[in-house]
């Protein structure tokens, strides 16, 4: 199969491009969201893409947006459907099937919702530098990669405009920016599919360390409403649970192993970057492993569309 890193669809306007994904006006309630196979890391995109990534997680996104609403009643997703807009001409199917889904065009928050359960990555260095966490005093002796003993933690930061970081808040600073009357229903809605999600998975032989939820609201409904990619390596730390420790950094199914491979190259940042062959394929492999283990199912049947 090809490895797609740019593409372009006459039939439709382009709303936005992002590092990995393409947004596609189709009506004006009605977007359709394309993932190339591009990969980036440290904020930078890689010259050379990573094989069936973009089919990858967007259907393992799709696999969540039916599994998340019999965990969490109630819940409001902005899928549609896999299936492609009509006006897609048939040479661009072949391009475009499995990594696209259509969503509600809803109204973004602008705030990432970020939920913990074990201290690592940046939590784990602020951590040993001040023993807080995202500025919550935490106690002390906590030891890396452990579970958070009060339960998840809820992490907000600011969504940054393009080539911007995103900055950590605080929830009472994340309220100011969403409205108070969202604030307290996002942060249990973050909080109550992070949990659902992680005895889920752990089911499956992964652990989701933590990870990125984006809301919308459907302004008709007055409802809140999961929106984006949802609980895939890219938005997530996820780790196999057969081989978690405590004290030590874990293995990952996600970016981690590209981004150890930049910092050890010296490559960290660098613009241009051509990953060789066995770094692809490592990546790939961490991918096709992730979303095999959560859904239950061969990655190249559902690629092929043989299921
Ligand atoms: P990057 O992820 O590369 O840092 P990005 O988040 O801006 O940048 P993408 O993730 O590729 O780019 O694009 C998805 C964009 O679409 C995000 O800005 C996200 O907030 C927005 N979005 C997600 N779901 C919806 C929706 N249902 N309606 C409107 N916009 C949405
Ligand atoms: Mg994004």
């Amino acid at each position: 199969m090809d490895v797609i890193t740019s593409f372009s669809i006459d039939s439709l306007p382009k709303v936005a491009t992002g590092k990995v994904r393409e947004l596609y006006n189709v009506d004006d309630k009605t977007l359709l969201f394309v993932a190339s196979d591009r990969i980036s890391a440290y904020d930078v995109i890689m010259e050379n893409g990573i094989p069936a990534k973009g089919a990858l997680l967007n259907l393992l996104s799709a696999h969540w947006f039916h599994v998340l609403p019999t965990l969490v009643p109630g819940l409001r997703t902005h899928f549609l459907t896999l299936s492609l807009p009509s006006m897609i001409p048939d040479s661009q199917t072949v391009i475009l099937r499995n990594r696209s889904m259509q969503v509600r065009r809803l109204k973004i928050f602008p705030i990432e919702a970020i939920v913990r359960g074990y201290i690592t990555g940046s939590a784990w260095k602020e951590y040993q530098r001040s023993g807080t966490v995202h500025t919550i005093p935490m106690v002390p002796g906590l030891r890396e990669s452990e579970p958070f003993p009060g339960g998840a933690l809820y992490t907000p930061s600011t969504k940054a405009e393009a080539g911007q970081n995103d900055e950590n808040i605080s929830p009472a600073e994340a309220a100011k920016i969403v409205g108070t009357k969202y604030a307290e229903k996002i942060e249990k809605l973050a909080i109550a599919l992070y949990s659902a999600a992680r005895e889920y998975a752990k089911e499956r032989g992964i652990i989701i360390a933590d990870t990125k939820f984006e809301f919308g609201l459907d302004e008709e409904a007055d409802e809140i409403v999961l929106v984006d990619e949802v609980l895939t390596p890219d938005s997530s730390r996820f780790w196999p649970a057969d081989k978690y420790g405590i004290g030590r950094e874990q293995e990952s199914f996600d970016k981690q192993y590209l981004r150890d491979w930049l910092v050890k190259e010296g490559l960290k940042g660098k613009q241009s970057v051509v990953m060789p062959d066995e770094v692809v394929k490592n990546t790939a492999e961490k991918y096709r492993e992730a979303f095999e283990k959560l859904t239950g199912k061969n990655c190249d049947d559902v690629i092929h569309n043989r299921i």
